[in-house]
């Protein structure tokens, strides 16, 4: 874990548990898209498990460290099974995610990590599962965990993973230690991804764009992220020019609405325009925002600028729209429209 960059505060809390002896508590790591929480959370199991840690890290050719990177395979053992299956167990250590084909984690597989908890392990001193998107945890499922969390074996390690932690039942969130991650800065990412080999220009393009998340930053296609630009910016004009909320968060959602992830995406670029706007009236750096675009916007960034407590609320409130980004994509994304014009209308926002 000690090469992990960025979330010093998140390794130092799992660094004080791999101290003791004691089993560690169920966690929750949370934390934004793509900051290294699931890396974190392999890199932890591995230090639990490995027989020739030193500090924090795992040797990584143990059989426990070789165990944590098979891992993966665990979250797909259910897909060919039926409702009427009883329960499986697990292997020692597991990494239980969304099954392909599907959309949540589903009751069964949650049954598995409960009736697997209740055997010691084979291999090693420790039996852990790893639960990621955990927020896609069916109702269902995350109820049927709450036993376990409640009163996991004295072997037993669980460590939920979510960058939506508010979407857990509170009844499940309430049990578990929270370990927070925090978003990557720029230079963070910047060097993550001139390590993959990319240019300086371009690394720092995809850093900025992905507003600290090293997943997106190298998943990004710059061209559709250079139209959808374009497509918010003309939003945010039309909208300083007066023009009504409600038609421009229709065309909103029809833009970026298809799918969940774009809405998501887009929600996202909008908040790093916002900041970017705001950087632009203080500090007049140049953007990677197009110089033309800034003109374009200077009026908006002045509005926006005008009240800094306002922007703080709608940057929350844009926030808030982000985390119902899972339920309705097209919600979230007329929803951010809205408030925006709401803020540049009359410098308030609709209830
Ligand atoms: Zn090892």
């Amino acid at each position: 874990m000690g090469s992990i960059e960025g979330q010093e505060r998140a390794i130092a809390a799992l660094g004080a548990m791999l101290e003791t002896p004691a089993t560690p508590p169920p966690l929750l790591f949370h934390g934004p898209e793509g900051c290294g929480k699931r890396t974190t959370a392999l890199a932890f199991a591995a230090a639990l498990v490995c027989s020739a840690r030193q500090g924090l890290d795992a040797c990584g050719v143990c059989s426990g460290c070789q165990r944590v990177r098979g891992a993966i395979a665990v979250s797909e053992l259910r897909s060919k099974s039926s409702s009427q299956d009883r329960p499986m167990a697990y292997p020692d250590v597991g990494l239980i995610s969304v099954p392909p084909r599907k959309t949540r984690i589903s009751i069964l597989q949650a049954r598995d990590i409960c009736q697997s908890m209740t055997s010691r392990p084979f291999e090693f001193e420790r039996r852990i599962y790893i639960i990621e998107p955990a927020d896609l945890l069916t109702p269902a499922a995350a109820n049927s965990l709450l036993k376990t969390v409640e009163e996991p074996p004295s072997y037993g390690v669980l460590i939920l993973v979510t960058a939506a932690p508010w979407a857990l039942p509170v009844t499940l969130r309430s049990r578990l230690r929270r370990v927070s991650f925090r978003r990557l800065s720029e230079a963070v990412v910047v060097r993550h991804l001139r390590a993959m080999g990319l240019s300086e220009d371009e690394a720092q393009r995809r850093a900025h764009f992905a507003r600290g998340s090293l997943s997106l930053a190298a998943d990004l296609d710059l061209q559709a992220r250079v139209r959808a630009i374009e497509t918010w910016v003309a939003i945010l004009e039309r909208l300083s020019q007066g023009e009504r909320a409600g038609a421009l968060a229709v065309a909103a959602s029809e833009a970026f609405a298809g799918e969940a992830s774009s809405a998501r995406l887009s929600l996202e670029l909008l908040l790093t325009i916002l900041r970017d706007l705001a950087a632009s009236a203080v500090t007049a750096d140049p953007l990677l925002l197009e110089v033309g675009t800034s003109e374009r916007l200077s009026g908006v960034a002045e509005l926006l600028i005008g009240s800094s407590g306002q922007r703080a609320v709608l940057v929350d409130r844009l926030a808030g729209e982000l985390a119902r980004f899972n339920r309705n994509p097209r919600l979230a994304v007329e929803g951010a429209v809205l408030a925006l014009g709401g803020v540049l209308r009359n410098g308030d926002l609709p209830a």
